[in-house]
Formats: structure tokens, C-alpha cells, sequence
């Protein structure tokens, strides 16, 4: 192991490594510890826009783009704009992120950018190795890695996993036809087939907005399906109606409870994606990552082994069950999600989905729907783990 190791590499500079990054400098605790981060990418490009509710002022705010005090869930049978308070459903462009985090990050004396690509790792007692695409080898005594393991299998029969794929288009129109104070978290009255897929908004002022069509489901579609179902949005809502686009944004994010965390080593965490810290049955993962490297930081200054604590079991395990429903009923899915919506307050949904809730919590929403398929999907995973238990 080389002498001269840095104290902690973290390999990729996306929404999990900037933010992980950020709070050790941050953090008088850490100042003297020599950081390495390694991406080839300079991120330079707007390549994503981060959107998460929130309650009340939060640590992004000064990059907030956009927000919205209340969400427009509509299925057929159901509609309602929903208000969020105390919440807010707030927009972070990825390049303004990247310029903050990066401008902070360049200045700082104890980080050195890398920007190359990491291939291989070697481990041993003293620390972690990291070959890069160059042929040159940095090492460091712990390692914050946020690419996708590649034992990542979301075909494993033991595993329950989905997608979350969408194609959107920035529009502006030439007249005002949206209502800028109320974005639209899901409309289930378009659906592609008979997959779980609806349309999402986020309108930045009355001309222009973002209008993705976007999908929770086993298999991927091409482009041009994401893009026809925005146009017949467009010529079904607004008729008639001049506009231009804009920007255009396509996504893939797995939705999967892969156990992420059996990647780490005593030396390497996994983080981000890679980690397992976009929630199995949302696919949101933004202000995850900054809830859990909170508990990161706490584990490292606590000498604890980095990664634990980071999400409840409990709440992985309401993911699977609703997953399991998703992947095998997908046909089904729009049901599901408005049950939740029409019978729930969107405060109590929040704190579900954030992981916050209390077990009381956790039985309403839980008494909303019917008991028997999720009991169903116990027994059947009760059953299949006393089996893999007794096969030789
Ligand atoms: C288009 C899009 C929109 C999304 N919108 C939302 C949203 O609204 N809200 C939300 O909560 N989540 C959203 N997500 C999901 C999730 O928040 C993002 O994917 C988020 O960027 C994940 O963070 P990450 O750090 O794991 O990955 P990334 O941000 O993708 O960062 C990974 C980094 O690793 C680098 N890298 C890859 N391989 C290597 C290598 N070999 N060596 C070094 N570096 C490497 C990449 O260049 C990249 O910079 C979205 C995802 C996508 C794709």
C-alpha cells in the first residue's frame, strides 16, 4: 500500500459523491484529512434536475430553481391538487449544483480532483488502492465508491426490482397554459398499455414547463414511445396551441431491493445508486443522500463501521412488498398509488416515503388498502426464504 495515501477517495462526482464531499469539508472534524474525488467527467452539463419535497427551509435552497406549494395527483375516477404545507416540492438543476459544490471543492486545500475514470480497487488492512483508466494507482485508507456494482442483477430471481425510465419535454408555448403554482406528481389518466405509466409536470411559469411521460415497470421502451405519449398529452390538453421545445430529458433509474449494502467491505462503502440510496419503490434518491451522510459522517467521526445505520430495515421491507406488487401486477399500479393518495394526507404519505414515519403511521396507510395480496406476497417470501434455508 503507498505511503503517501490519501485519508478518503470518493469515486464519482454526481449527487451522492458533491454532497458527501461537501460535508466533510464542511466540517471542522475532517479538515485535515487529504480527500481525493475521481471522475473523468468535469461536470460541466445540466445533465438532470433533482426535485424532492422538503418541510420548511432546507440546505439546497439557495439553488432552488423552482418550488411548488401544492401537487396535482389525478387517475381516472380521482383528481385532487393536493396542498403540501408544511412541505414544499422544490427543483435543483444539476448544473447549478455542480458549480456550487465544485467551486467549494476546487478552493478547498485538503481535496485533489482527479479527472479520470477508476477501474479496478485493491484492498488490503491498510487501505484501498484504485487503478485508474490512465494506468496511474491513487490509494486511500477508506474508499466512497458510487458506481453501480457490477453484481447488480436485477433479473436475480431473488430479487424484486422494476424501472423508472422517462422521456420529458422542456416546452414553451406561446400562450400561458399552465398553472405555475401547482406541478402534476402523477397523471394516470394517459397510461402506455398496460404498464404502470403516467405523466408528470413541472410548470416553471404559465408558457413553459417540463411534460414527462414516465414509467414504474419490468421492461424499457424506446425513445420515440416516451415521446409520443408527451406529444398526445400536448394535443390532448392543449389543442391547437403553438410551442417549441426547449430542452429534452430521458432517465433510467432501477428501482430494485438488491441487498446494495453487501458490497461494502470493511474499507469500501458503496454510495448513492450504487449504494442503494434511491428508495426502492419512488426512485427518488436526492435528499437521501443528504439524510444518509448524515448518519456517514456521524459513523465516521464515531470511528463506526461508515455504513451502518443508514436506512431502516423496516421501511426496505414495505418497499419490497409494494415493489413485488408493482413488478408482478403492473397493470395495476395506477390502483395502488391512488388509493394511497385519495385515503392518506400527503404529510403522513411524506413521512412514509421519507422513512420518518411512525409505526402508527405505518398502519394507516398500510389499513387503506387491501390486506390479502400483501399477505400474500409474506407468506410467498416467508415460504421461499425456508426454502433457499433447507435446499443442500
Ligand atoms: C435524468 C434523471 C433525473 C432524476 N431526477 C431525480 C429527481 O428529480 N429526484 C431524485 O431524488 N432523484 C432523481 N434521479 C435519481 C437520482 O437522484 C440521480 O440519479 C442521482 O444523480 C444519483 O446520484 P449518484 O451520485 O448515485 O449518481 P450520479 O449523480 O449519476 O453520479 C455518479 C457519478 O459517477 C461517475 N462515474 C461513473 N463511473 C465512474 C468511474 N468508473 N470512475 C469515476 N467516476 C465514475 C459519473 O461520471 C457520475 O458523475 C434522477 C435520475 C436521472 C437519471
Amino acid at each position: 500500500m503507498s505511503s503517501t495515501q490519501a485519508d478518503y477517495a470518493i469515486i464519482g462526482a454526481g449527487a451522492a459523491g458533491l454532497q458527501l464531499c461537501l460535508r466533510l469539508l464542511e466540517d471542522p472534524f475532517f479538515s485535515s484529512r487529504q480527500i481525493l474525488l475521481i471522475d473523468a467527467d468535469a461536470k460541466t452539463q445540466n445533465d438532470r434536475t433533482w426535485s424532492f419535497w422538503e418541510r420548511g427551509a432546507g440546505r439546497w435552497d439557495s439553488l432552488i430553481w423552482k418550488s411548488w406549494d401544492a401537487a396535482r395527483f389525478t387517475a381516472p375516477g380521482f383528481s385532487s391538487d393536493i396542498p403540501l404545507r408544511p412541505y414544499r416540492y422544490k427543483s435543483l438543476r444539476s448544473a447549478d449544483f455542480y458549480r456550487h459544490a465544485l467551486s467549494l471543492i476546487d478552493a478547498a486545500p485538503n481535496v485533489t480532483r482527479i479527472l479520470e475514470n477508476a477501474s479496478s480497487l485493491l484492498e488490503d488492512e491498510n487501505g484501498v488502492c484504485i487503478a485508474l483508466t490512465s494506468g496511474q494507482k491513487v490509494c486511500a485508507k477508506l474508499v466512497f465508491d458510487s458506481r453501480i456494482p457490477n453484481g447488480f442483477d436485477s433479473d436475480n430471481p431473488n430479487v424484486t426490482g422494476i424501472w423508472q425510465h422517462f422521456g420529458g419535454w422542456v416546452v414553451r408555448f406561446d400562450e400561458p397554459v399552465f398553472n405555475p403554482e401547482v406541478f402534476t406528481m402523477m397523471d394516470f389518466n394517459r397510461r402506455y398499455e398496460d404498464t404502470c405509466s403516467f405523466t408528470y409536470i413541472l410548470p416553471e411559469t404559465a408558457h413553459q414547463g417540463l411534460i414527462e411521460f414516465t414509467f414504474f415497470s419490468p421492461k424499457c421502451v424506446s425513445k420515440s414511445v416516451y415521446e409520443s405519449e408527451v406529444e398526445s398529452y400536448i394535443q390532448t390538453h392543449f389543442p391547437g396551441k403553438h410551442f417549441e421545445l426547449v430542452d429534452t430529458e430521458f432517465g433510467i433509474i432501477p428501482m430494485s431491493d438488491y441487498p446494495f449494502h453487501q458490497h461494502h467491505t470493511a474499507r469500501i462503502t458503496q454510495i448513492g445508486t450504487g449504494g442503494g440510496w434511491v428508495k426502492p419503490s419512488t426512485g427518488y434518491s436526492f435528499r437521501n443522500a443528504e439524510r444518509y451522510i448524515d448518519v456517514l459522517i456521524g459513523n465516521l467521526k464515531t470511528e463506526r463501521v461508515p455504513s451502518s445505520g443508514i436506512y431502516s430495515s423496516r421501511h426496505r421491507f414495505y418497499d419490497s412488498l409494494f415493489l413485488h406488487r408493482l413488478k408482478n401486477e403492473n397493470a395495476i399500479g395506477h390502483e395502488l398509488f391512488t388509493v394511497m393518495y385519495k385515503n392518506n394526507p400527503i404529510d403522513r404519505i411524506f413521512r412514509f416515503l421519507d422513512e420518518e414515519s411512525s409505526f402508527g403511521d405505518e398502519l394507516q396507510i398500510m389499513s387503506t388498502f387491501s390486506p390479502w395480496p400483501f399477505m400474500r406476497i409474506i407468506f410467498q417470501k416467508v415460504g421461499a426464504g425456508i426454502l433457499r434455508l433447507i435446499r443442500p
